[in-house]
């Protein structure tokens, strides 16, 4: 049994002029340990398939199962990383690492010890006590990861966290994220409309047409590229290969 199962998801929004179906008999499974892009142009349903995902939105049909179970308290299991970071602008950073923590009520000694070596580990040992607008994009991304990390996850669900960083900035946090969730042997799934970066980073590669959204086609990342960093894998002559083949599907479904 698959670790996520997305089964038969179709979601339409209403309003009173129009409605709006955003995706369309869209399933999907994830792996224990897999990482899993959704990639697609804007508009075609990734945002709201991951809130789906996350149990923010319930979607009009279908359902989303974690281990074979429909869950009520999928916040224990989820963590959530977005474009923006979300820091709370009052606290320091080591206070929105612990956050989460605290709201679970799972902060202890031991899991704050963890949390604090996580922020080491990501370099933002000398800025815990200041606060988010001290830092810059890249480092509030960073604390925003070890935010996330901090309560244990069993999923990692990432919607474009690197699409406002600069290009250096970008590929750094790829590597630090894609070496953490192997440490740690998480699930997660990423939203982008970066073709190489979905490369760079998935064992596998959801691409979606849009109106409605729904899986157009997968693409899975060969081994001898998976095993290697983002960075490293950037370099490969069949990390080129991919992505013509992704691009010209992607062209394909934009004129369709
Ligand atoms: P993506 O993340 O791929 O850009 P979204 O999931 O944000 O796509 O949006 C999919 C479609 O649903 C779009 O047509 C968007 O306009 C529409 N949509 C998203 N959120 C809402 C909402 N809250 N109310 C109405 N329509 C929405
Ligand atoms: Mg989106």
């Amino acid at each position: 049994m698959s670790f996520l199962q997305v089964q038969d998801v179709t979601h339409t929004y209403f309003s009173l002029q129009e409605k709006t179906t955003a995706l369309e008999n869209v399933s999907i499974n994830v792996e224990k340990g897999e990482f899993v892009s959704f990639l697609g142009p804007s508009g075609c349903g990734k945002t709201t398939l991951l809130s789906i995902i996350a149990g923010i939105v319930a979607p009009t049909e279908g359902r989303v199962l974690f281990e074979g179970q429909q869950h009520d308290e999928k916040d224990r299991l989820i963590g959530y990383m977005l474009q923006q970071d979300y820091l709370f602008p009052w606290k320091t950073i080591e206070e929105n690492v612990l956050i989460g923590l605290r709201i679970s009520k799972k902060l202890s000694l031991e899991t704050k010890q963890a949390a604090l070596e996580l922020l080491e580990k990501f370099g933002l040992h000398q800025v815990e006590n200041k606060y988010p607008k001290e830092l810059s994009g890249g480092m509030r991304q960073r604390a925003a990861l070890a935010r996330t990390l901090a309560v244990d996850p069993g999923i990692l669900l990432l919607d474009e966290p690197f699409s406002a960083l600069d290009y250096q900035t970008k590929l750094n946090l790829e590597d630090l994220v894609f070496n953490t969730l192997h440490t740690y042997q998480k699930t997660a799934v990423l939203v982008t409309h970066d073709i190489e970066e979905a490369i760079a980073m998935s064992d596998r590669i959801l691409l979606f047409s849009k109106q409605p959204g729904t899986v157009h086609k997968t693409f899975a990342i060969p081994e001898s590229l998976r095993k290697l960093t983002p960075f490293e894998a950037r370099q490969e002559p069949e990390f080129q290969a991919i992505f013509q083949a992704i691009w010209k599907e992607l062209n394909h479904l934009e004129q369709h």
